[in-house]
């Protein structure tokens, strides 16, 4: 009852990469930079297992970011003549590699990461990979000319890596999709459906990943302006229960949504946000615990799991160990408070 498991990402040691940044460049390159991702991930295995967690990810210590680490490896893309464009409905800018032909890998994209967390935990293990809605968002388009031709194109390149992250022995799939809470008609109508192809013929779990976005600036500040009640999620997830995800991430602490959303779910496994990424305070394990209280009014236990609300990357690394340890800390009292 009430597993516990990180949304995906978690901060890069000072020296792997810049800290507290989005886009962070790398301290090293070559055979010297190949080995620190590595390092950082066994880091990171070791603190999110120390803290008690259920489901150990590999933190995203090996990717830039967690759109352009997929496309580094995708053919059809230039990423030497990025160009300044708004993403997310033009919340913030970005430089964007273009896409100037037909898409394909050129091989595996996170083989030696995904190898390397199985070898290193016997707990379960998720992997997290973009959605194909959201590098739609995140890339310029030269060559398709039309966005769900170009998110079909993407979902079936996700879907070669899911399933040889399957193989690997990856427990868990997940595809992280902030876009869907941008641009809800179609997050609801072809977000979803080239999200079910990205998952096609999986036997692990899947799992998709909404969220309102990083604790960074621009997007606290566009949460300001989502009003009292944030009722994004209302669209989608009728069209996520209907389909063939098995579980589906959500944020709930200190958000405004209104938690009887969740009940949309029915059927799903409920990934519940009971720790903040926007706020470096550290929550209590009763505020973790009674956050789970009432996500339990809408979802029944078996299907809670206690997530984070999003990724704790531009955290610092003392704030998300911490945090880590309140997660779990959180998740143990409720199982004693709520197991009768
Ligand atoms: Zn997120």
């Amino acid at each position: 009852m009430f597993e516990t498991a990180i949304a995906g990402s978690l901060p890069k040691p000072a020296w792997l990469a810049e800290t507290q940044k989005l886009w962070p460049k790398w301290q090293s390159a070559g055979a010297e930079l190949a080995q620190a991702k590595l390092d950082a991930t066994l880091l990171w295995i070791k603190a999110q297992e120390d803290a008690g967690l259920d489901v150990i990810g590999d933190g995203e210590q090996s990717r830039q970011h967690f759109v352009h680490g997929f496309l580094e490896k995708v053919a059809g893309i230039d990423f030497e003549h990025k160009v300044e464009m708004g993403i997310r409905n033009d919340r913030y800018k970005a430089m964007l590699p273009q896409v100037v032909g037909p898409l394909s890998l050129t091989g595996r994209v996170h083989e030696t990461e995904a190898r390397f967390l199985r070898a290193h935990t016997s707990r379960k293990i998720k992997f997290t990979l973009p959605g194909p809605m959201t590098i739609v968002d995140t890339v310029a388009d030269c060559h398709y000319g039309d966005r769900v031709q170009m998110a079909m194109a993407f979902a079936e390149l996700l879907n070669q890596e899911a399933l040889a992250l399957e193989a690997d022995g990856v427990d868990i799939v997940q595809f992280d999709e902030p876009a869907f809470n941008v641009y809800l008609d179609d997050a609801a109508g072809w977000g979803v459906q080239a999200l079910e192809r990205a998952a096609r013929g999986l036997k692990c779990k899947t799992a998709v990943h909404i969220c309102y976005g990083y604790g960074i600036t621009a997007n606290n500040d566009w949460k300001k302006t989502l009003g009292e009640e944030w009722r994004q999620y209302e669209r989608v997830f009728p069209a996520l229960a209907a389909s063939s995800i098995d579980q589906v991430s959500l944020e709930c602490i200190h958000s405004h949504v209104p938690p009887e959303l969740m009940a949309l779910l029915a059927g799903k496994d409920v990934m519940v946000g009971v720790i903040d990424v926007a706020n470096d305070a550290i929550e209590t394990a009763e505020e973790v615990a009674d956050t789970i209280g009432r996500a339990l009014r809408f979802v029944p236990r078996e299907r809670l799991i206690a997530c984070t609300n999003c990724g704790l990357a531009p955290m610092s690394r003392e704030v998300a160990q911490a945090k880590l340890a309140a997660l779990a800390q959180g998740a143990a009292l409720a199982r004693t408070r709520y197991s009768a």
